[in-house]
This record gives C-alpha cells, sequence and structure tokens, in this order.
C-alpha cells in the first residue's frame, strides 16, 4: 500500500526548545493510526508540525510522495490534511453553522457538506444557529470535527477528542469515526485512553520525550510493552 503520509526524521520545538526529534511515520491511504503517549510527550507538536501550524526544525513530510514541510497552514489544508486541534479552538462569537463553513474556505469538493456534516451529527442541526460557546464541550467537539470535515480531507488529525469529555459522551464521538472514515480517509488521532485506541485503530505510535518509544499493530501490543514505551524504564 502507498503510503499517503510519511515523516522522516521530522523534528520542531518552540524556540530553542526541542520538542519532537527524529520521528518517522507513514500512514497509508484509508488506515487509522493513533497516537499514544504521556502529556508532553510531543504528539500536538506532531500534528501541528504536519498541519503547517509550526515550522519544522528538520527532517522531512512527505504528502504523496511530496514535500509539504514548511508550506504554510492553508496550503497544506488545500492539499487535503485537517486537524481538529486540542480545546476545538472555535471562534465563540459565531453560530455553529457559520463555524463550520469556515472550514469550506478552502474549496475542496467532496462528500462533507453542512447537510452531511449534520447528518453524520443530528444535534447540530438543531443547534445550527446557536453560538459555540453555548454549546456543550461533546457538541463543541462535534463542530471542530465537522469544521474540519467541510474542508473534505483526505487525512483527518484529532488532537485528544475526548479531553474533558464524560465518557458516554467520548463514546458518541467515537461512533462516528466508522462513518467518517467510510470511503477511505485516513485518519491520525492523539487519544490517551489505550483501550480506546485499539479498538479504533490498526497501528499506533507511542511517543516519549519527543521521540517514538514504540510502534506497531494496535491489537497485537501487549499492555506491558505499551506501558513501558508510554512511562519510560524509569517511570
Ligand atoms: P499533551 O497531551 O499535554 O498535549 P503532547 O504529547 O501533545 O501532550 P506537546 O503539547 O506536543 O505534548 O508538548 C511537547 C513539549 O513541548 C512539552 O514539553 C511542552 O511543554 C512543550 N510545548 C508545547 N507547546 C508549547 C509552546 N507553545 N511553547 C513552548 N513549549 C511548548
Amino acid at each position: 500500500m502507498d503510503d499517503l503520509l510519511e515523516t522522516r526524521q521530522l523534528g520542531a520545538g518552540y524556540g530553542d526548545f526541542r520538542a519532537l526529534s527524529g520521528i518517522d511515520m507513514r500512514i497509508a491511504a484509508g488506515e487509522v493510526v493513533t497516537l499514544i503517549g504521556a502529556n508532553g510527550a510531543g504528539k500536538s507538536t506532531f500534528l501541528k508540525t504536519v498541519a503547517g501550524l509550526l515550522k519544522p526544525a528538520g527532517g522531512e513530510v512527505l504528502y504523496k510522495g511530496h514535500p509539504v514541510d514548511g508550506l504554510p497552514a492553508e496550503r497544506i489544508v488545500r492539499q487535503g490534511i485537517a486537524l481538529v486541534p486540542e480545546g476545538r479552538r472555535l471562534f465563540p462569537s459565531l453560530s455553529v453553522e457559520e463555524n463550520l463553513m469556515l472550514g469550506a474556505y478552502c474549496g475542496r469538493p467532496g462528500r462533507w457538506t453542512l447537510d452531511t456534516v449534520m447528518n453524520l451529527f443530528p444535534v447540530l442541526r438543531e443547534r445550527r444557529r446557536a453560538p459555540a460557546t453555548a454549546l456543550s464541550g461533546g457538541q463543541q467537539q462535534m463542530v471542530a470535527i465537522g469544521r474540519a470535515l467541510m474542508s473534505n480531507p483526505e487525512l483527518l488529525m484529532c488532537d485528544e477528542l475526548s479531553l474533558g469529555l464524560a465518557p458516554v459522551i467520548v463514546r458518541e464521538i467515537y461512533a462516528a469515526l466508522p462513518e467518517i472514515v467510510a470511503d477511505g480517509m485516513s485518519a491520525i488521532i492523539v487519544e490517551q485512553d489505550v483501550r480506546l485506541d485499539r479498538q479504533v485503530s490498526s497501528r499506533f505510535y507511542c511517543f516519549q520525550e519527543g521521540r517514538i518509544s514504540l510502534a506497531g499493530e494496535s491489537s497485537q501490543v501487549s499492555d506491558e510493552a505499551i506501558t513501558e514505551a508510554y512511562f519510560g524504564v524509569h517511570a
């Protein structure tokens, strides 16, 4: 299978601080992979770097075989990579519908429209005129996912979808994932709940202190191996 995205020795940081080093990862078309690891391990930094929100401090990002590292974020979205950022980052003064429409500005055609997003999350149709701040956390997460889908990505990257949400809401959100990837979209998902990770992904990468400490098939890795890769041998 050809890789949709590949990073080679990718590094990134904030000022002089190197948050990420030597990241080799790949994802094929239609694949769902998860990123796990403790707080501060570098997962968000990785997603932000691929999305063009942070400039790489070394290495390459190849999308469909072509380098995209260092391109501005809007050009990366236009090529088909969308990010659901940590903390959702909705525009509080805009309505649900207006927030969703922001995702469509790049003009990529595809199956995701206001209508299909609202079919996926029917509560958003009911609340379409409400300001984003009037929504519950789970509903706001649905808007953030919907906004990313409105750009009709081929690669959807989701940063901590379950952050701050009750388990029942997390289940509801993840229940939409099979429908989201049904037509062959790839997804990279940061998720702290390792049991959930195994359910939704075929492969995983575990980050530790800015590096990949373990990668493999989600169904085959042992709990012990994950614990060690997650916390490190000195934990
Ligand atoms: P979390 O679950 O907490 O988001 P993470 O694995 O996504 O964890 P990152 O957010 O990528 O980790 O953080 C990696 C490292 O970079 C951490 O040491 C963090 O303190 C640092 N860092 C993250 N954002 C910034 C920033 N804007 N400025 C400076 N340092 C940052």
